[in-house]
């Protein structure tokens, strides 16, 4: 039963501060499941955001300047917070974004290893000290680049901010985050986490507006050093092109359109099992979900029967409910583009295995959708269907099922299917993308970083290099006899 009393107040944080936006306008935030309004989300004005980002620099002042040991072991109280909340973060993620409560708080706990991976990863910033002219040390420092402005979306409440603020803060960095206004609530039970384990004012900001607006303002005040955003290809496009006009460096996650090839020697219901079950997360609102399937002509027909019982296997609600394991989409946009994109692959050809359609109850619910049969100028087939439907399409060379794999301007994610260690190399080499996995479709780690090529965008989340972004290369040469 849905009820909004685990949902919190929904307020910005500036300057150490919790405060509704200066003009006190506000967005409705709903729910997925049953379109009912859970609260009100305050906007922020230019004065406001203005505030934020002078916040920021003094934040940067005074967080740069903490020891890193002490930086880290606010961040390591932060993670244990985290942890600790983690049911009630998940209740309010699945409350305003659906996903299931299990997927939500298991988010919520995942965040919290995403934040130590980068806190202890800061410890290990090293410079180098270079051999040079006697007299001279020569020396390489990292340090933090400044003020960040981040921008994240509302499929992964938590772990979307999470990445952002996890590289900045440790890195040194302050930052003004602008989460989703979609998905305000766990923003906001993030940042408490932050709040009480004794970040310093300033460092850390959350704002709340108008998308456009809110980026143009940040990306263009004087006090922000990087650009930070996840997010669709066409608004990264945007903001990287505002970020170079004034030349400040921008990381960019986008999204793709995951190619998953099964290839002739691949065992076609182990391949469907795993394949149906990622592409099922989150509804399929994922980055790198697997999106479009090419298998090999000979395993076609039990690849889709076991893709086909594993789609139906999925249990469609409210992400509260006990057994769900597949929530409504995040949005009534999210709707309307999935059935869109089904109706004209339909209007092309393909045939509906299962599902096709919106569940018949109030909420945003579209049925786990297999289509085979779908036709290559389906918009499906280039467009990021960010919602659960699958086309399964045959090919019987492995050399076109890579040209076709390859033929979208996007390269997050790719996946194989295969027995051969000499494939499997040839689809290391050949699939364009940031982000490859052979027999298996698993999801992102701390160890490792994220991050597309092409149009997917640029830099790398999580990993050694997951804090590259966030710091600045700098050379000195100190003349000792000076
Ligand atoms: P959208 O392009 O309108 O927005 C995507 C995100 O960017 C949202 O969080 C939105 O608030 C934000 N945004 C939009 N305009 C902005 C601006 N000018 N400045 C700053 N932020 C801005 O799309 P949508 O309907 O919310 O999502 C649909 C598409 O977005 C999906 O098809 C998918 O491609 C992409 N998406 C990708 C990711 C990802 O993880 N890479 C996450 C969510 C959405």
């Amino acid at each position: 039963m849905t009820t909004n009393h685990d949902y919190p107040t929904l307020r910005m944080y500036i300057a150490g501060e919790w405060c509704e936006g200066g003009a006190g306008s506000t967005a409705p935030v709903l729910n997925p499941a049953t379109e009912e309004v859970l609260g009100h989300v305050p906007l922020a004005t230019v004065a406001d955001l203005d505030r934020a980002a002078e916040a920021a620099v003094t934040g940067f002042a005074a967080w740069r300047d903490t020891p890193v040991a002490e930086r880290t072991a606010i961040l390591h109280q932060a993670a244990d917070l985290l942890v600790s909340r983690s049911d009630e973060i998940g209740r309010t993620m699945t409350l305003e974004q659906g996903k299931p409560l299990r997927e939500a708080s298991g988010e919520a706990r995942r965040v919290a290893g995403a934040l130590r991976w980068d806190a202890d990863d800061a410890r290990r910033a090293y410079g180098r000290v270079i051999p040079s002219e006697e007299g001279t040390l020569l020396t390489v420092r990292r340090q933090p680049v400044g003020p960040v402005a981040a921008f994240t979306p509302w499929n992964f409440p938590a772990g979307g901010p999470m990445r952002k603020i996890a590289a900045a803060l440790s890195a040194g960095c302050s930052i003004v985050i602008k989460a989703s206004e979609e998905t305000p609530g766990t923003a906001v039970r993030l940042v408490r986490c932050f709040e009480d384990a004794g970040v310093p004012a300033g460092a850390l900001n959350l704002v709340f507006g108008e998308p456009a607006e809110v980026s143009a303002h940040l990306i263009g005040h004087p006090a922000t050093r990087l650009i930070a955003f996840t997010g669709s290809v066409p608004v990264g496009k945007l903001l990287s092109a505002a970020a170079g006009a004034e030349m400040k460096p921008s990381l960019m996650e986008l999204g793709g359109h995951a190619p998953v090839i099964v290839c002739e020697d691949a065992d076609p219901v182990a391949a469907a099992r795993r394949a149906a079950a990622a592409k099922f997360v989150n509804a399929g609102q994922v980055c790198t979900s697997p999106s479009r399937f090419l298998v090999h002509e000979s395993l076609l027909e039990e690849f889709t029967e076991e893709f086909v019982r594993a789609a139906e296997a999925v249990v469609v609600g409210d992400g509260l409910d006990e057994g769900v394991t597949m929530g409504p989409l995040a949005n009534e946009r999210r709707l309307r583009a999935v059935e869109a994109l089904t109706a004209d692959a339909v209007a092309k050809g393909a045939k509906v295995r299962t599902g096709g359609e919106r569940l018949d109850r109030p909420g945003y619910f579209f049925a786990p959708t297999v289509l085979t049969g779908v036709s290559d100028d389906a918009a499906l087939m280039s467009e990021e269907p960010f919602g659960p439907i699958a086309p399964l399409v045959p090919f019987s060379d492995l050399g076109d099922a890579l040209r076709l794999a390859n033929s979208l301007p996007y390269g997050l994610a790719a996946y194989g299917f295969t027995r051969s260690t000499a494939t499997a190399e040839r689809l290391t080499r050949e699939f364009e993308a940031g982000i490859l996995s052979i027999n298996h479709c698993g999801g992102s780690v701390h160890e490792a970083p994220s991050g597309g090529v092409k149009a997917s965008g640029y830099g790398r989340e999580g990993g050694p290099e997951g804090l590259d972004a966030y710091l600045v290369t700098k050379r000195v040469s100190h003349l000792l006899a000076g």
